[in-house]
């Protein structure tokens, strides 16, 4: 943006220096008076650990380090600051409930050594969160050890792969339609099946033709989103287990997106028989950045027997205890027992809400998507149109004769100050727009939302070049994407001299 006072400029936050290139030889961000009792010497303490120089540590004072931290914080956007629409991911705000009950003394610092006997408060959790997911699952039983929705995939998989072993049957081939998320061929691969790619037809649904045609003696299952990545409900989800189930075959449903299920229907009357939840998406805790994240597993019994050992099992007594008498178990998946603190947060999360509380928050969440959907589908290409799930997905086809593409449209909405929706996502449709605004948008934010995607659209028509060089407000302008997948400096070196 153009400074319209002459002689302005920016300030110079907008072009902070890396901590290192700040550093000034002997600054020093503590000041510590002089030891009156004997000093242990830190060599000897630390042995070989001992550095007296680091080279290139950065010497700086405490003010500096604590502006330039608080600054570059500022230059981020989070679940916090706005509405965050980024279609499949879910992101709900995070309650501060969870993290406060998460941080309990007991819950919050438990060793994962601690005995059993002693450990009963945590196993308490553990139990509760698995009852409660498998009343909403409406499932058999579950494990909560995979520490993603990718790794309960793998895990349901392995055990559909140990199933048929069992039967003498092992079979070749996994079913994934080509709508589905990115990790499930990946985790058909790593489970050592190979993923057999299932048309959609018009309706973004699956082709229930297609699948008769390819379900064989030869392919072990099938991988289902539902409600699939294009937010329409399969509406055919109990014909498509009959038909997968008669050639012996076993159905996965990835159950990462819920947040239009949980408290109105349980996948496990769908005939299915193993899903994965995303308690980082559906049940609040919080994600991107890297995690930590948790996606327990849940089964129909005819898996139950291959669970990740060690199971957590309630005693007739009260007490819970670990099972690792599992012979037929696919084995350990995660370290103790998963990420704990992921299903301390999901349970307060569900416990806070209560069934009606979570039957509230689907309703929301499939409204504000259905209410966004009708709002700007006269400004953008619809290609599928189905009543709305959890989200909703636009195609860029009436601005791509301006030369404006979803990545452009998504990049001008950072400008607006939104986090952008995602993009080319389902591959099944052109330059998708996938949005889902999640219950946690109010109305206002919402229209604030419907406004900027609305005025975009105006734009592309009107100034294209505006939207493709977009964004225009923030610190950093568009980056070189291509670049910075395919040659990523990872690590800041001083320029040399
Ligand atoms: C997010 C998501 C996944 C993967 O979950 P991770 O926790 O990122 O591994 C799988 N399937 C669908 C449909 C998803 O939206």
């Amino acid at each position: 943006m153009t400074n319209r006072i002459k002689n302005a400029t920016p300030h110079m936050t907008r072009n902070e220096d890396l901590i290192f290139e700040r550093s000034k030889p002997g600054k020093t961000g503590a000041e510590l008076r002089p030891l009156d009792v004997p000093a242990r010497s830190a060599e000897r303490t630390l042995g070989d650990l001992y550095r007296r120089d680091i080279e290139g540590f950065p010497e700086i004072s405490e003010l500096d380090v604590m502006r330039h931290f608080t600054r570059l914080s500022t230059w981020n956007y989070s679940i916090d600051a706005g509405v965050y629409p980024l279609g499949s991911c879910t992101m709900k705000y995070n309650p501060r409930l969870n993290e406060t009950v998460a941080r309990f003394a007991g819950l919050g610092t438990d060793h994962p050594y601690t005995p059993e006997q002693l450990s009963q408060g945590c196993l308490k959790v553990l139990a509760d969160t698995q009852r409660a997911l498998l009343e909403i699952t409406g499932m058999d039983a579950i494990s909560l050890q995979p520490a993603a929705g990718a790794q309960g995939e793998l895990t349901g998989l392995l055990m559909i792969r140990a199933c048929l072993r069992e039967r003498g049957d092992a079979r070749r081939f996994i079913l994934v339609p080509d709508s589905a998320h990115g990790t499930n061929p990946a985790s058909v691969t790593i489970s050592g099946y190979e993923a057999l790619p299932l048309k959609s037809d018009s309706r973004g649904c699956v082709d229930l033709a297609e699948l008769e045609r390819l379900m064989s003696t030869e392919v072990a299952g099938l991988m289902l989103t539902n409600p699939n990545t294009l937010g329409i409900f399969e509406q055919d989800i109990q014909k498509i287990c009959e038909i997968v189930h008669i050639k012996g075959g076993l159905v996965y449903m990835d159950g990462a997106n819920m947040n239009a299920l949980v408290g109105v229907a349980q996948p496990g009357r769908f005939g299915i028989d193993v899903m994965h939840l995303n308690l980082h998406k559906t049940f609040s805790t919080p994600h991107g950045g890297g995690g930590p994240g948790s996606g327990p597993v849940a089964v129909k019994r005819v898996l139950e027997p291959y669970l990740p050992a060690p199971t957590v099992e309630e005693q007739p007594d009260g007490s819970v205890r670990l099972n690792y008498d599992r012979p037929r178990s696919v084995g350990r998946v995660r370290a103790f027992y998963g990420n704990f603190g992921m299903a301390v947060r999901a349970l307060a999360y569900i416990l806070a809400y209560g069934p009606e509380g979570l039957r509230q928050a689907t309703e929301d969440a499939v409204l504000n998507a259905n209410y966004v959907k009708e709002r700007i589908r006269e400004c953008y290409d619809l290609p599928y149109d189905a009543p709305s799930m959890h989200e909703c997905v636009f195609s860029d086809k009436r601005q791509e004769s301006r030369g404006v593409r979803t990545g452009d449209i998504a990049k001008r909405l950072i400008d607006y100050g939104f986090h952008p929706y995602t993009t080319s996502f389902p591959l099944i449709v052109h330059g998708a727009l996938m949005i889902e605004p999640t219950e946690s948008a109010g109305k206002v934010e919402l229209d604030a939302l419907i406004d900027a995607l609305r005025s975009i659209a105006q734009e592309a028509q009107e100034s294209p070049e505006l939207v493709q060089t977009a964004p225009h407000t923030t610190r950093v302008s568009r980056l070189d994407e291509v670049g910075a997948a395919r040659k990523p400096v990872l690590r800041w070196k001083p320029a040399a001299p």
